[in-house]
C-alpha cells in the first residue's frame, strides 16, 4: 500500500530532504499534499514534479497561484493559510504529515494533525517547545504516532527498547533501566572562537555551519547553541524525561547523532553521515529500513571523535533553556518567541549575535505570564506566544536603535 504524504514546509531544507526520498521510492509513497510560503517559484516547480493532489500557499497568493497552475494545466486544489494547512494535516487522504514548517507558525498544523489521529514525522521542535504537554497529550488520546526527525531525537529512538518506540506516550524510561540521555551538538561554527570574535559575527558566517546544511533560523540557533536548548526541551516532552536527566556533549564531528546511557553502564549510540536524509528515511519506513540515498559512514577514513564539555558562558542560550524548562511551559513559550524575535533582528542586522542570548534572557525574566497548568489549551499558548513577541520587539528596538 502506498503511504500518502503531506509535506508542510516542502519548499524548506527539511522538505528538500524528504522529497528526494519520495521521488527515489514512489512506488511506496504518493506526495498527496505539499506547503509553501515565500519561495512559491520552487512551490509552483514541485507542483510540476509531484503533481500533487492539494497545494497549500499564503492567504494573498491564493488566486493568483491558482491561475498558475491552471495556466499549465495542473489541476491542484489550492488552499491557503493557516486554515489551508490545518485542511490538509487533517485530510483523510493524508497518511502522514510531515511537519517541517520552521517556528511558531508550524504549531496550529501540527497539532490538528495529532487530532486526527496521523502519523506525524516531527521537524518543527518549536511545536514541542511551545506545547510538549498539549502535543503529548493529544498524541496519546487521538492514537496518532509521533516520530521524531530532529536527528539528535531520532538517534535516542532508535537506541530505546522496543517497548517504547512502540508507544512513545507512554515512557517510563526508569523501568526500561535509562539512566541518562546525552544529546550531540557540533558547537556551530563559533565553538574555537572567543566570545569577542563571536561578538563581531556576520550573518553570513553564523549562517555557515560546518557539518549540516540547514534553513536560516536553524542555523543561527546553532550558532548560538540556542539549538540543543531548543532539543534539549524537545527531548524532555518527547521521552517524558526531565531536564536533568538529558546531558548535553559538544561533538564537533557530528558522527554520533546522540546517545542513550543505561543503568548497566552501556551507552547506545547512533552513527551516521551528517545529512538529514537517514533520519527522515527512518521515520518514513519505520519499523522497516529503506534507502536514503546518503553516502555511508566511511570508518576507516574517520579520525578521532572528540567530545567537549559546553561553555555555558559563551553559549548561554543553553543555560536559559535548562532554566526555562525548569520553570515551565509558560517559560518555554516565552522563550521561544523571544528566540525567533532575536533571530529574526540578528539575520536583519539589527541586533549582534551575542545579543540574542541577552534578548532571551532579559525577555525570560521581565515578562510577566500566568502559569500554565497541563490542562491549557492552544489559545493560552498563543497568548503567551504574541505577547512575548510584542515585548521582546520593543528589547530588539532598544538595542537596535539605542532608545
Ligand atoms: P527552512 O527555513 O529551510 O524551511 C522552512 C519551511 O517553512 C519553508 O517551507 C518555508 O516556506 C516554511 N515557512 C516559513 N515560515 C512560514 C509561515 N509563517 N507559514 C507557513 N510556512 C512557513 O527551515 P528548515 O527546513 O531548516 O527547518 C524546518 C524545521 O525543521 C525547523 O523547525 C527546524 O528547527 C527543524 N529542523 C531542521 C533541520 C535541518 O537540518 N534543516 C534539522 C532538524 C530540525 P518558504 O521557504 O516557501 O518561505
Ligand atoms: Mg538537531
Amino acid at each position: 500500500m502506498t503511504q500518502r504524504i503531506a509535506v508542510l514546509g516542502a519548499t524548506g531544507s527539511i522538505g528538500d530532504s524528504t522529497l528526494a526520498i519520495l521521488a527515489a521510492h514512489s512506488q511506496d509513497y504518493e506526495v498527496y499534499a505539499l506547503s509553501g510560503y515565500q519561495r512559491l517559484d520552487k512551490l509552483f516547480a514541485l507542483c510540476q514534479q509531484f503533481q500533487p493532489a492539494r497545494v497549500c500557499v499564503p492567504v494573498s497568493e491564493v488566486d493568483s497561484f491558482a491561475q498558475r497552475l491552471n495556466e499549465a494545466g495542473l489541476r491542484i486544489d489550492v488552499v491557503s493559510g493557516d486554515r489551508g494547512l490545518i485542511e490538509i494535516a487533517t485530510d483523510p487522504q493524508v497518511d502522514t504529515v510531515v511537519a517541517a514548517i520552521v517556528g511558531a507558525a508550524g504549531l496550529p498544523s501540527t497539532l490538528d494533525a495529532a487530532k486526527a489521529g496521523k502519523r506525524i514525522l516531527l521537524a518543527n521542535k518549536e511545536a514541542l517547545v511551545m506545547a510538549g504537554e498539549v502535543m503529548m497529550e493529544t498524541v496519546k488520546r487521538h492514537s496518532a504516532t509521533l516520530l521524531p526527525l530532529d536527528s539528535e531525537h531520532n538517534a535516542i529512538f532508535q537506541c530505546l527498547p522496543l517497548a517504547i518506540q512502540q508507544d512513545n506516550t507512554q515512557i517510563h524510561t526508569a523501568s526500561h533501566g535509562v539512566r541518562k540521555l546525552w544529546l550531540t551538538a557540533s558547537g556551530g561554527p563559533f565553538l574555537h572562537e572567543s566570545f569577542a570574535q563571536m561578538q563581531q559575527a556576520s550573518v553570513a558566517k553564523a549562517v555557515k555551519h560546518p557539518n549540516w546544511s540547514m534553513g536560516q533560523k536553524i542555523s543561527v540557533d546553532s550558532a548560538t547553541m540556542m539549538n540543543k536548548g531548543l532539543e534539549l526541551i524537545e527531548a524532555c516532552h518527547l521521552f517524558d524525561l526531565s531536564e536533568e536527566m538529558i546531558n548535553v556533549v559538544i561533538h564537533p564531528q557530528s558522527i554520533i547523532h546522540s546517545m542513550v546511557e543505561y543503568r548497566d553502564g552501556s551507552f547506545l549510540a547512533q552513527l551516521g553521515s551528517p545529512d538529514m536524509k537517514t533520519p527522515i528515511a527512518h521515520a518514513l519506513s519505520y519499523p522497516a529500513r529503506i534507502d536514503s540515498g546518503v553516502q555511508p559512514l566511511d570508518l576507516y577514513a574517520l579520525s578521532g571523535l572528540e567530545f567537549i564539555k559546553p561553555d555555558l558562558q559563551k553559549f548561554a542560550c543553553l543555560r536559559l533553556a535548562r532554566q526555562a524548562m525548569q520553570a515551565g511551559t509558560q517559560a518555554t513559550i516565552v522563550l521561544n518567541a523571544a528566540n525567533e524575535i532575536a533571530v529574526a533582528a540578528f539575520l536583519a542586522e539589527q541586533v549582534r549575535l551575542t545579543d540574542i542570548a541577552d534578548i532571551n534572557e532579559q525577555a525570560l525574566s521581565e515578562i510577566q505570564v500566568p502559569l500554565l497548568d497541563a490542562h491549557a489549551d492552544i489559545d493560552d499558548i498563543l497568548a503567551i506566544d504574541a505577547l512575548a513577541r510584542r515585548y521582546t520587539e520593543t528589547l530588539v528596538a532598544k538595542i537596535a536603535y539605542g532608545t
